[in-house]
Formats: C-alpha cells, sequence, structure tokens
C-alpha cells in the first residue's frame, strides 16, 4: 500500500502532545474486523467484531497518524482493544519462548546488579504470558517469592501458578488497589510487547512509576516501527488498530519518559535476523493477501475447513511464497522488536 501523508492538525500525540502528524492510512470497522476474521470464514463473528469496532471508535473509521513533531504514530482515535475485542478477534495462541528482548532484558539486570543480591530483587512482569521470561529470571537467582505477575489470560495465569510466585493478578492498570499494594515497591517491571496496545500511555506510566522504588527501571519491548512500515508499504500486513494503537520511535520514547519523570537508559534495536524475518514477511503478505478478492491466498482461505483441505494448501502455498518473495530478501533490513530502559527520577 501507499501511504496518503495527509497532513491533520487537530490530534494529541500520546508520546509528546503535539497536535500536527501525517495521517498514514484510515481504515473502516469493516476492514479492520476482516484482518482479524474473515467475512466467509465466520460471518457472524465478523459483523460483530464490526459493531464492536465501530463502538469502541465512535465512528465508522480509524486512522493511523504519524506525528510530525516526534515521528512516533498512533491510532485516531486513540483507543485500545477491551477485552470483549480480544475475545472477538482472536483465538487463543501460544505465547513464544524465547525472544531477542528476553535475552537482552536479562544481559541488562545482570549489569545492573550482582549475582549476590538478585534473590533480593523486586519484580513485576506485565502480560507475562505463561511465564517464559519469568522463569529465565528465576534460572539466573530471582527468588518466585519477590516476583509479580499481571496476566489476563486464564491460561496464561494458570500456567503461572506452577511457579509459586508471590502474587498472580488479573487486574487492569491503573489500579487502586494493586497501587496500595505496591507502592515503592518494584526493582524491575517487565513489560515485553505490551505497550503498543494500550492507550492513556501517561496514565499507565504515572502508575508504573509509583510503583518504582527510587531508581527503579521500567525494561520494555515494543515492535521496531522501521519493520512495520517495512511490511505495511510491501504488501504485508497492516499494523492493525485497535491490536496496536502505537509505534513508538526513539524520540517519542525520548519525550514520553521525560514528560513522565523517567531517564532513557537504553534504547536498543533488535540485530537483524534476515531468514527469520523474510519468513514473518512472507507470513504477513500471505495474511494480507488472504483479505483481498482474487488472490490465491483468498481462493484458498475459501476452501472448506473439514479433511484439513484449507490448511493443507495453506502450508504449501505459503512456502511457494518463500520462492515469490524472494526480491523482498534485499529490501529486508530492519529487526522486528526494539527494546528500552526507563529509570524512575
Ligand atoms: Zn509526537
Amino acid at each position: 500500500m501507499k501511504y496518503d501523508d495527509v497532513v491533520i492538525k487537530n490530534v494529541c500525540c500520546p508520546f509528546c502532545h503535539a497536535s500536527e502528524g501525517r495521517v498514514l492510512y484510515t481504515v473502516t470497522a469493516s476492514e479492520s474486523a476482516t484482518h482479524f476474521v474473515l467475512p466467509w470464514q465466520n460471518p457472524e463473528k465478523h459483523k460483530q467484531l464490526e459493531q464492536h469496532l465501530i463502538n469502541l471508535w465512535q465512528q465508522n473509521t480509524c486512522q493511523v497518524v504519524c506525528c510530525s513533531s516526534c515521528q512516533g504514530a498512533f491510532s485516531s482515535p486513540f483507543v485500545a482493544g477491551d477485552k470483549e475485542f480480544y475475545d472477538l478477534a482472536y483465538q487463543r495462541s501460544g505465547y513464544p519462548h524465547e525472544k531477542w528482548e528476553f535475552k537482552r532484558a536479562l544481559d541488562w539486570v545482570k549489569e545492573q546488579i550482582n549475582d549476590i543480591i538478585i534473590t533480593e530483587k523486586k519484580i513485576l512482569e506485565i502480560g507475562a504470558g505463561e511465564g517464559a521470561f519469568l522463569k529465565q529470571i528465576i534460572a539466573i537467582g530471582g527468588n518466585p517469592k519477590n516476583i509479580s505477575a499481571i496476566e489476563y489470560s486464564d491460561w496464561g495465569r494458570k500456567k503461572l501458578q506452577d511457579l509459586q510466585l508471590n502474587d498472580v493478578s488479573y487486574e487492569t492498570v491503573p489500579s487502586t488497589a494493586l497501587l496500595n499494594k505496591w507502592r515503592d515497591k518494584f526493582d524491575f517491571i517487565f513489560l515485553f510487547q505490551v505497550l503498543e496496545h494500550l492507550d492513556s500511555l501517561d496514565t499507565k506510566l504515572e502508575f508504573l512509576r509509583s510503583c518504582l522504588r527510587p531508581q527503579g527501571q521500567i525494561i520494555f519491548a515494543v515492535p521496531n516501527p522501521d519493520a512495520i512500515y517495512f511490511n505495511e508499504l510491501n504488501g504485508a500486513l497492516l499494523d492493525m488498530p485497535p491490536n496496536h494503537v502505537s509505534r513508538f520511535s526513539e524520540t517519542s520514547i525520548q519525550k514520553m519518559a521525560n514528560r513522565n519523570l523517567f531517564e532513557v537508559k537504553l534504547f536498543e534495536v533488535e540485530p537483524l535476523d534476515k531468514w527469520r524475518r523474510y519468513q514473518e514477511f512472507c507470513y504477513y503478505r500471505y495474511m494480507r493477501n488472504t483479505q483481498h478478492p482474487y488472490t490465491t491466498e483468498s481462493f484458498i482461505s475459501r476452501l472448506p475447513s473439514r479433511w484439513k483441505i484449507r490448511r493443507m494448501f495453506e502450508k504449501l502455498y505459503s512456502r511457494i511464497t518463500w520462492l515469490i518473495n524472494t526480491t523482498y530478501l534485499g529490501k529486508i533490513q530492519q529487526g522486528s522488536s526494539q527494546l528500552a530502559v526507563l529509570q524512575k527520577v
């Protein structure tokens, strides 16, 4: 797709509060719903989702805007998906066990403290999944009794129980109950691929800041916006609101941090793993093409699901796209993720 690049003047950038940006594109509720649920696969659910998006946005369309001042991008209206959205849009899916940001965050923590005292450190992970990262923290000496987690899926929380953490909560933040329990408590708060799903960033950061001890740190990973721009401009999936509602540029992180009384201690982009990124890109292009009529991908998505016929063709044709898309291989330059550390000042 091509971006509209039309100037808009009445927005409020969630990172730097500037009011001017460029509209990258506009989606209708129906187009957004199709991104999550193909109407010919589940017409009922698609319709429900479309209606729910109209309710969330209070209108039929949503724009993706890039701030002219900090180059962060955000959806307008800036409204995150709620529980009903996620229930309609996603079926249960697995959480990744190994990620670049897990390893980088762990190395960072080891640099900050010495092994002898990590058992004493109070740690919180928000969106902990089934605990893949927290297991690694425990493996380097973290004490489960000093670790708390927030996880919204029942399934993830069930798995987290096995780690015997201090507490596993499912409350949305900011929460007064959690604040009473957690004020000035944590040395480290981790959020991996969480912040891009959330609105009201200032309120969330204020809450997290209150939960940190003096000099405490928030360590978070979000998608690399350059990888998203590459995907969108080359026929792969859109970074569709209201699943993701923001894209963090380095400047936008800086501005957001300063305004909320944090100092940026680290900003790092994931090094490029070309083959993995290429596979991801091919998959996203495949998925995007299922949404257009008259494509092979769309034809396959209409095949009956019985006897795994559709699944078989999907598998076969997605391998074929690895050959079709080779011209993009040289152009892929961006790692998928980026990590930042904000320290309470
Ligand atoms: Zn901005």
